[in-house]
């Protein structure tokens, strides 16, 4: 009898561990994977689409062009997972599996966010979706001065260095429309400061200051108030703006919370080393849908794949899941167009300076604005479609190699 792994989710996560399965496992291994439509979005671009400098429609490809032969390809919601069945319910079918690895990832809520509706559109906009990405890129094309704000909602939400890229990229597009000195920009943020690791913060505070946007720490949303254009937080302080740039409230997929395998608000709880569900066997969980300490992006979930790939093989031939992933985690942060940094950590090492990914040699240079930096970041879309999508990697592990960087 053959046996079964089911994939949950085909977006990144779910692409690159079906693939990564499928040139691993032999043939009696039967691989599913289901998402609810057919099309793969490459998500940091539709920053890129908000200022204007990438269309829409290169960022959308068919997820079964990336999903190699011999895997099934389900297009279908997914409204249940049974773990103690082991039985997945879409609309229209039953599966059950030997093993399930649960890629659903997150999605943004603004419904949650008092007030945020009723601004949405007129004056509060985000850029996490495509639509909303359009809708921001035509208000800033008309935007002629004033108070541009981005807000992240709460903890955790999608790509933490988003909010930092958006706010630098938005002092180069009003300077190339010559309106710089007629816009303020302002960072406002629940977190401590710019970012979550205090090396880092630093540097990216010390360039916010140098383009002049303010940062507003601490701040935790109570609501928003868009005809009074302002945002209050839950000590009572408030914020105005013309212009709201929201990162909303985050969540895991309601399919997770209505199956009961969450941890409140739709993150499964997942060992941070071996990427098992805590509670479940035969389950694993990668990229945004994991509740484990790291970032919520797109290079966590390449490396985690490779660590529950292992760790599959390993129960298959009767071994103990090792405890492999370190939370590591790779981002460009664009500072222009024509300009960005890179940063490499993990659980435990914070982003430090130094030369990436090869020491002396880089080409690319950590924490540190450069234009081959920049180049790093466009060839990465590149590399995301024709390299790391297909569950190929690049020689190196998947936990941060410290060699290239500067300690100290
Ligand atoms: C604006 C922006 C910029 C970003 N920039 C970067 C960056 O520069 N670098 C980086 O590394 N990361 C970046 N990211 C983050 C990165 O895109 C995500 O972290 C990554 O895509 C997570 O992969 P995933 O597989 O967990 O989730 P996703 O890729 O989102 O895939 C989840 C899939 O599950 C499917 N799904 C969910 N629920 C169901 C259901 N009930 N039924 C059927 N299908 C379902 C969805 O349709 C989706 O295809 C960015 C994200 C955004 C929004």
């Amino acid at each position: 009898m053959s046996k079964k792994i089911v994939v949950l989710g085909a977006g990144t996560g779910g692409t690159i561990i079906s693939n990564n399965l499928r040139r691993h496992l032999p043939e009696d291994w039967e691989i599913t994977v289901i998402d609810r439509d057919d099309q793969h979005i490459y998500q940091p671009g539709m920053l890129f689409v908000a200022f204007d400098i990438q269309k829409p429609g290169r960022l959308v490809k068919s997820r079964r062009k990336y999903i190699m032969p011999g895997i099934n390809f389900v297009i279908d919601e997914i409204v249940r997972v049974d773990p103690d069945k082991k039985e997945v319910t879409t609309l229209n079918h039953k599966f059950s599996y030997d093993f399930l690895v649960i890629s659903t990832g997150c999605r943004i809520a603004p419904e949650e966010n008092d007030g945020l509706l009723d601004a949405w559109g007129k004056n509060a906009f985000t850029f996490y979706t495509i639509p909303d990405a359009e809708l921001l890129r035509n208000k800033l094309k008309e935007f002629d001065g004033g108070k541009v704000v981005l807000n992240i909602a709460e903890l955790p939400f999608k790509c933490p260095v988003a909010p930092i890229e958006f706010i630098f990229m938005a002092d180069w597009y009003f300077k190339q429309k010559g309106i710089r000195n007629k816009v303020e920009i302002e960072l406002v943020t629940p977190l401590q400061g710019a970012f979550t690791k205090p090396k880092a913060s630093a540097v990216f505070t010390a360039s916010a200051k140098e383009k002049n946007i303010r940062i507003t720490p601490a701040f935790e949303l109570s609501s928003v108030n868009g005809k009074g254009k302002y945002i209050e937080s839950v000590k009572g302080d408030k914020v105005k703006y013309d212009l709201l740039v929201s990162i909303p409230t985050t969540l895991g997929d309601k399919m997770i919370s209505d199956s009961g395998i969450d941890d409140g608000i739709g993150y499964v709880p997942t060992h941070q080393n071996t990427l098992k569900a805590l509670k479940h066997e035969g389950v694993y969980v990668i990229g945004d849908a994991t509740n484990v300490p790291t970032s919520k992006a797109g290079s966590v979930a390449h490396y985690e794949a490779d660590v529950v790939v292992f760790n599959i093989m390993a129960e298959i031939h009767g071994v103990k899941p090792e405890e492999i992933f370190d939370g590591h985690s790779t981002c460009f942060i664009v500072y222009s167009k024509g300009t960005s940094s890179v940063i490499d950590f993990n659980y435990k090492i914070e982003p430090l300076p130094g030369q990436f990914p090869m020491p002396k040699l880089g080409p690319f240079s950590l924490l540190k604005e450069t234009k081959m930096n920049w180049y790093g970041k466009l060839g990465f879309e590149w590399l995301y479609w024709n390299v790391l999508l297909a569950g190929r990697h690049l020689g190196a592990p998947p936990t941060l190699v410290m060699a290239g960087k500067e300690v100290g």
